[in-house]
């Protein structure tokens, strides 16, 4: 997966040849990422941080002329996004914790939906590339016929070719629709025919209340009684992850 963490180990045998070796450099898509110098057994780690295409190499260069004495290459690994299986699993307590704070922020006068950008940002280097961006939450009077969760812009900062570059990719969104215990009047629950799939396969979630009431036609609804104790349901749609 993108961000995954490789370790090139490098052991030197037999040990007397170690003092006709200058130093071991390391490589990721033929670009240069590190050198280490002494002698014995080296481990150094690399990370996919800015290309789907990984190959690692190691060269050992020798003391004579500078020349290269022995090199070895990897495999050649194609990295993936996350899953919306992994997204949701890493994130899913916490599009909880939104929903939760949607509805403890909703009042007597204004409704709240919350929405949240999941990236994968490896530009840190080493550390967790993954985050859940709380997008600011505006305020809807209940009257208000069409809700839309602040999502906001959202624009991946990718750098070609380059795996000592990191990158910033969208993963997944989420969305809450409108807490509803404080509302005047029942709403349809759900998805909505606003929330479409993104591009690239990126997954969505909304979450949004179990239906207490049906209409005629097998609508699905909230009412503002039953929302004081109705669950959450979160649903997905969108793809199954992102794949390009
Ligand atoms: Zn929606």
């Amino acid at each position: 997966m993108l961000g995954s963490r490789y370790t090139l180990s490098v052991e030197i045998l037999p040990q007397n040849t170690a003092e006709n070796i200058a130093y071991v450099e390391y490589y990721a898509n033929d670009i240069f990422i590190g050198r280490d110098s002494g002698s014995g057994s080296f481990d150094f780690m690399a990370q996919a941080l800015g290309d789907h295409r990984f190959q690692a190499c190691v060269v050992v260069v020798g003391r004579e002329n500078d020349a290269p004495i022995e090199s070895d290459y990897s495999d050649v690994v194609t990295h993936r996004f996350p899953t919306a299986d992994e997204i949701e699993e890493r994130f899913g307590e916490q599009m909880n914790e939104l929903w939760e704070l949607s509805k403890a922020i909703g009042s007597a006068e204004y409704t709240f939906e919350i929405a949240a950008v999941i990236w994968l940002d490896t530009r840190i280097g080493y550390g967790d590339p993954f985050t859940l961006e709380h997008r600011p939450s505006e305020a809807y009077p209940y009257t208000l016929q069409e809700f839309g969760a602040p999502l906001g812009e959202y624009q991946d900062e990718v750098y070609g070719g380059d795996p000592r570059l990191g990158s910033k990719w969208v993963v997944g969104i989420f969305h809450t629709h409108p807490s509803w215990h404080n509302a005047p009047f029942p709403r349809v629950v759900g998805r909505s025919a606003e929330d479409t799939p993104p591009a690239n396969g990126i997954p969505a979630w909304v979450m949004d209340y179990e239906a207490d009431e049906w209409d005629a036609y097998g609508v699905p609804y909230i009412t503002p009684r039953g929302a004081r104790t109705a669950s959450g349901k979160l649903e997905r749609y969108g793809g199954n992850g992102r794949i390009k």
